[in-house]
């Protein structure tokens, strides 16, 4: 068995052996198979497909790159959420706490940005002293403390995803199912959790386009994770208008913060209500969705959710008085506003353009291990349905690299699109896998 061989099977579009998947990821984690050829691995199954067998080998070698972490001494229903990535993503910063407040234990492994989509990990770690580079111990630890756990994939934990995950990011082999499956499914299944809520998206800005695609990749998801024993909820919610209203690093959470405070907007407090109820009923905090949804609305209210996101924060280093306080955060120093050029409806407002336009403006990566600029994003004055007229502002573009503006300017001018009818306000969840 040669890396070689194993890149020229699959480029020929032949199904691998359990022992050739195992051969190359563990060579891989060793240094033996270089960065190079493993993102020519990568191509190669981007191109042909892999068979539900091979998906299943490549996902129990990411699990067995690293330690399966055992929950067990710890007491509830240890229950998680992932999303397969979006633009303006930001449920599980506002989710999270919010479950864990109502009793659920929730243990989250999340991933930094990936292509256009942007990622919980660079998020959190926008908020100052935020850390997400956590031992098994300490993991254990918060959870037991805190009820939550907030890192990400380590050298301990999912190790081969980490590494895998960094290469996709820049080498566009993201949207690729068995290389989606294998990712989501090692990180959920090695944190030790009972059970798992996915938030599969669907549109112009994710990587599944077509609700036929999505609903292939959710089937995949849930088969695969079932044969890990686990119960696994797959709702499909739609992603061709960013969600909320920000998107961007710090400019995520500080929506965040307004969600979790009672003040956020509509489109992503449906689909938190929507991921929380499953997550409730799952945990056994609540007997049904009516319930689930009566103890968010409360939590929200009377602030124990933002109460939980605090205290998490804390634990984890982060800078509570920036949460607290969100104004005071530094903004950044290149702003340009885009305005209407006609009066109308937003008939549009493209998710993948306004990703990639976030990435170049420093929010995101295009080389692997690049930092990202915390305060780099774009803000929206309108979404799909907005009356406009001539003039009016429809996003706010943010970036330390000003040199970035005129290039992302123009692409933005093409993302937002206005008609003389009003659209029909688009539906958000489109399918409910319970
Ligand atoms: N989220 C992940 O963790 N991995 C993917 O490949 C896509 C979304």
């Amino acid at each position: 068995m040669t890396p070689y061989g194993i890149i020229e099977k699959k480029r020929n579009g032949d199904a691998l052996t359990q022992k050739e998947i195992n051969y190359f990821v563990s060579s891989f984690m060793k240094g033996e198979v270089k960065d190079y050829q493993m993102t020519a691995f990568l191509m190669a199954v981007y191109f042909n497909g892999m068979t539900y067998e091979e998906t299943r080998y490549l996902t129990e070698a990411y699990i067995q790159s690293g330690e399966t972490i055992d929950l067990s001494d710890l007491p509830g229903i240890k229950v998680d959420k992932h999303s397969t990535g979006g633009v303006g993503d930001k449920v599980s910063i506002v989710l999270a706490p919010l479950v864990a407040s109502l009793g659920v234990p929730v243990p989250m492994i999340s991933g930094r940005g990936l292509g256009h989509t942007g990622g919980t990990i660079d998020k959190l770690e926008s908020i100052p002293g935020f850390k997400t580079d956590f031992s098994i111990n300490q993991f254990k630890k918060l959870l037991k403390t805190h009820g939550l756990a907030l890192i990400s994939q380590t050298e301990d934990i999912v190790p081969a995803d980490k590494r895998i995950y960094a290469l996709r990011d820049v080498t566009a082999t993201i949207n690729s199912v068995p290389l989606i499956i294998a990712s989501i499914i090692s990180k959920k299944m090695a944190e030790g959790i009972n059970g798992l809520v996915l938030d599969v998206k669907c549109g112009k800005g994710a990587f599944m386009k077509t609700q036929k695609e999505t609903r292939n990749l959710a089937k995949g998801l849930v088969r695969i994770g079932k044969e890990f024993d686990k119960k696994i909820i797959v709702v499909i919610t739609a992603m061709d208008q960013p969600l909320g209203y920000k998107i961007g690093n710090w400019l995520e959470i500080e929506e965040c913060v307004d969600c979790l405070k009672g003040n956020g907007p509509a489109d992503l407090l449906d689909i938190v209500y929507a991921l929380a109820e499953h997550m409730l009923i799952l945990g056994g905090a609540a007997k049904d969705k009516f319930e689930a949804r009566q103890k968010c609305e409360q939590a929200i209210t009377n602030g124990t959710a933002f109460e939980k996101f605090l205290d998490i924060a804390r634990a984890q280093g982060g800078d509570t008085k920036m949460l607290e306080n969100p104004e005071k955060y530094p903004v950044a120093s290149g702003r340009e506003k885009l305005t209407a050029e006609k009066d109308g409806f937003i008939s549009g407002m493209n998710a993948l353009d306004i990703g990639l336009a976030c990435v170049e403006l420093g929010a995101g990566r295009l080389r692997s291990g690049e930092k990202v600029d915390p305060q780099a994003g774009i803000i929206l004055f309108k979404k799909i349905g907005d009356k406009v007229s001539a003039g009016d502002d429809l996003l706010e573009v943010r970036t330390n690299n000003a040199g970035s503006i005129p290039q992302v300017m123009e692409k933005l001018t093409h993302a937002v699109s206005i008609d003389n009818a009003r659209q029909k306000e688009p539906k958000l969840i489109l399918e409910d896998l319970s």
